[in-house]
């Protein structure tokens, strides 16, 4: 009989090895790795979804009648080994997965064991890397924004015909509805004083499958005990099931799309989510597919449920920037992307992120709070605040790329990496982002709540109560003035951190400010 080996990352009934297969027809395999749980400081909610949510998929499968191997193994290729001992297969089919290291373990085990592994192109992405290594070909830079249009276009999503552009075979020129490809301009607000209520979302109730996982990996007298998990413990936040994720989904569309735009980029340290989607952890492990999230909120825009500036912006980070993410994980892991450090940086991720230490910088206390309650904070909050503590302290991107991946209810190698390397980090030298995402305190003052309420002053870049964003942005610039030196777009900042009169004081400060974030007493 053949075996169909579905890893934790490919949830969903639909995925390409298994969406023709009925009972009978084969035995699926999941393997629960032991070195892989072993591998990080996992946050509790992040290790809780991966092992629920293959646990309640075997349930799901065997409920409609498939024969399920689910086994625990030191790794992952000792447990398919473990199973071709066991069951003797005809031959194994797997869907391509969603790591670098997967694959290389995948060609590794080629020839090893006495049976054939045939790998299947994976469906899980609306543009598989195949063919996006083939839209970057040739092309001097790719950007995001290119390729977001590129996507929009063959995917036929809020396109419209052109009036008038009928060609002579009949078919008509398609330009993005409402006459622009991009509506960021409306969607920059800061956070709203006006003490609104922020859509609600469903909290899932936990089933014997998660009460056996928390007691078995994540409370003291468990297996996993040793202390190498950390956060808030599970509380259904996070749709474990195809079911709750679509629910997930539909609240999403009813409540919260409409006022997504508007506020995506505004910081609350009362919310955690404000009316962002909370669909990527979904996304990432297989339980949605981009395409009918991508859909969904299209067909809100056009039954009128939702402006296009929310719905759009939506969009973009669903079939543009993850799938770009996506396609240049791929793309530059070739390059050794992993070991991408640019700017030389050599910093531990600060103890402040590690839940070693507290800290007085109002802003970071209240993304790490909602780290720790939620496995979870939105992209502006990881951008500019986690990320651009780090870029600016120099925090090594590696690191800071592990941190990020076990932390984060939605993370993987693939979308971690480029965002920590290339976006946050620019520890690629300029490869996905042509300039640093570095700001001082006004950004994070102009954007978010927290400053009021914080000792230090965002305007101030010397003195004890300095805004340390602000005082390392200077130092950051300097130190790194350079590697930056021929990019024009550095140009304006560069003159200004060259006009400072203070500027020898503002890195002494920033020299101090680096030892109290080592210290944890910042
Ligand atoms: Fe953060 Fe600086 Fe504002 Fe404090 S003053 S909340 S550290 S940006």
């Amino acid at each position: 009989m053949l075996t169909v080996w579905v890893f934790g990352d490919q949830i969903n009934r639909a995925i390409a090895s298994l969406v023709d297969r009925t009972p009978g027809d084969c035995r699926v395999l999941l393997v629960t790795s032991a070195a892989k749980i072993s591998s990080k400081r996992w946050h509790r909610q992040r290790l809780h979804l991966v092992l629920s949510a293959m646990d309640h998929f075997a349930e799901e499968l065997r409920s409609e009648g498939f024969e399920v191997d689910q086994r625990q193994a030191p790794s992952m290729a000792e447990g398919l080994a473990d199973h071709v001992a066991e069951f003797s297969p005809d031959s194994v089919e797997v869907m391509e997965p969603m790591s670098w290291d997967g694959r290389a373990m995948l060609e590794r085990l080629d020839g090893e064991l006495d049976v054939d592994v045939e790998v299947v192109r994976n469906n899980q992405f609306l543009c598989h890397y195949d063919e996006f290594e083939e839209w970057a070909a040739g092309r001097k830079s790719f950007k995001m924004e290119d390729f977001y249009r590129w996507q929009r276009t063959r995917l036929d999503i809020l396109m419209e015909p052109a009036p008038g552009s009928g060609s002579k075979d009949g078919s008509k020129k398609a330009v993005p509805v409402e006459g622009q490809w991009n509506f960021d301009k409306d969607n920059r607000e800061p956070p709203p004083n006006d003490g609104r209520s922020w859509p609600e979302i469903t909290n899932f109730d936990l089933d014997d499958i998660d009460t056996g996982i928390i007691e078995k990996y994540l409370s003291d007298a468990g297996d996993n005990s040793d202390g190498d998990v950390w956060g808030a413990e599970p509380d259904g936040t996070w749709p474990v099931t195809r079911e709750q994720a679509l629910t997930r989904l539909d609240e999403f569309v009813e409540t919260a799309l409409a006022p997504f735009g508007p506020h995506e980029d505004a910081m609350l340290a009362a919310e955690w989510k404000l009316a962002h989607s909370v669909l990527s952890s979904s996304m990432n492990l297989g339980l949605l597919h981009p395409g009918e999230v991508a859909e969904a909120a299209e067909a809100a825009y056009q039954a009128g449920q939702a402006p296009i500036n929310s719905v759009e912006g939506f969009v973009r980070q669903v079939i543009g920037w993850r799938e770009y993410v996506w396609g240049v994980y791929w793309l530059w892991m070739d390059d050794d992307y992993r070991t991408k450090n640019a700017l030389d940086a050599t910093r531990p991720v600060p103890p402040v992120f590690t839940g070693e230490a507290g800290t007085d910088m109002a802003c970071v206390a209240s993304v790490i709070g909602h780290l720790h309650d939620h496995g979870y904070t939105h992209h502006i909050e990881r951008l500019m605040v986690l990320g651009n503590l780090a870029l600016t302290a120099g925090v090594d991107p590696q690191a800071m790329t592990q941190w990020m991946w076990a932390s984060f209810v939605d993370g993987a190698e693939w979308v971690m990496l480029p965002n920590v390397v290339g976006m946050a980090l620019h520890a690629d030298g300029g490869m996905m982002a042509t300039k640093p995402y570095a700001s001082g305190g006004a950004y994070i003052n102009r954007m978010g709540d927290s400053c009021k309420g914080c000792r230090y002053n965002p305007k101030k870049r010397v003195g004890d109560d300095a805004c340390p964003f602000t005082s390392l942005y200077w130092d950051f610039l300097a130190r790194n003035e350079n590697a930056f030196q021929d990019n024009h777009r550095m140009g304006q900042q560069l003159a200004g951190m060259r006009r400072l009169k203070d500027l020898e004081d503002v890195r002494e400060r920033a020299a101090e400010v680096l030892v109290l974030l080592d210290e944890g007493r910042l």
